[in-house]
């Protein structure tokens, strides 16, 4: 009888410690450190002059894969292209100029931050969202995709769009030209093609000294801050400028990520599971150790009841 009610105890105490570990699991494995050995690139804002080269050959290069395409002029019946204003589902980066006075001005380039912690991968219940832990790339599978559009949502940097103009939708963002320049040449097509040398492209950990050093050498240059360093856990997408980020369109964010903050919050409820359920087994054992105890008695008891209340 003890034995049984030992048993019964220590399942409920295994069923407890089963979930305290898987919980431990998932946290670490979303605690891990910066990887700076993964692909990036730095947009230095200071060096850009605005061509749009970057745009023109992200385009070109990724046409044909990521379904791109030049945008015709809305005015303009007879061809002639027309510039996006935002990035839209044939575009996956943007040039935009920022101007506060007639000193006080940046160019800026959008496109997917390339996050360690990237919420479009979190959220996506699918995996169609996938990061590949090698290269950092943040990638997007059209033939898993069902449309719920959750990345769009889940991205702080309002990165991915939808093609709400097809019959057949996806999903359009950077995805590093992973099957088309990065492939053939090692490079991707807007650091390539950038006259001004304002992309570098390279391990995250040399771009991150390349930046310190241009703020080091450059005193009152550039504001100290290297965007994408931290943000959101950090990115593999960083920046330099000589103006506020927010101003140019980079949104202040803390530096943990969404996506491990609300892992977190997932593993405190299983925590907090955990006394409760042991509370629970341990009441239980005394019960059924008090009923065995009693139990003959009562069971007289009840008899005796019986037999008053039948006479
Ligand atoms: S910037 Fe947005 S789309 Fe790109 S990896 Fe981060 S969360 Fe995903
Ligand atoms: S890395 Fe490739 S896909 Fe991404 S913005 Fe540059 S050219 Fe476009
Ligand atoms: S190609 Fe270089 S200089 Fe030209 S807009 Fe793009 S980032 Fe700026």
């Amino acid at each position: 009888m003890k034995k049984t009610s030992r048993r019964q105890f220590l399942k409920v105490a295994a069923a407890g410690a089963a979930i305290l570990t898987t919980g431990k699991a998932s946290a670490s494995e979303m605690h891990q450190k910066v990887n700076n050995n993964t692909l990036s690139m730095l947009y230095d804002a200071t060096k850009c002059v605005g061509c749009k080269a970057c745009m023109a050959a992200c385009k070109r290069v990724n046409g044909d894969y990521g379904s791109l395409s030049y945008e015709r002029a809305s005015f303009d019946p007879d061809g002639l292209w027309d510039a996006p204003q935002d990035l839209t589902g044939s575009t996956r980066t943007l040039i935009k100029l920022f101007k506060e006075s007639e000193r006080d001005w940046s160019y800026v380039k959008y496109s997917c931050m390339h996050c360690q912690k990237p919420s479009c991968v979190s959220v996506c219940p699918v995996a169609a969202m996938t990061r590949d832990p090698q290269t950092g790339i943040v990638d997007y599978n059209k033939n898993t995709c069902i449309g719920c559009r959750y990345c769009q949502v889940a991205c702080a940097f309002n990165i991915p769009k939808f093609q709400w103009d097809r019959a057949l939708p996806q999903i359009v963002k950077c995805d590093l030209c992973k099957n088309t320049n990065l492939r053939q040449k090692g490079i991707t097509a807007c650091a390539e093609v950038c006259p001004a040398g304002a992309i570098s492209f390279g391990k995250r950990g040399d771009l991150l000294e390349e930046a310190q050093k241009r703020l080091r050498e450059n005193p009152g240059k550039y504001l100290n801050h290297i965007y994408g360093e931290k943000e959101v856990g950090g990115a593999n997408h960083l920046y330099l400028s000589s103006m506020q980020f927010n101003k140019l369109g980079l949104p202040v964010l803390k530096d943990e990520a969404p996506a491990e903050f609300s892992e977190k919050i997932q593993h405190t409820i299983y925590k907090g599971f955990i006394a409760p359920v042991a509370l629970y087994g341990t009441l239980c054992w005394i019960a059924v150790k008090n009923m065995r105890k009693h139990g003959p008695e009562e069971t007289d008891h009840h008899k005796d009841t019986d037999k008053q209340g039948g006479a």
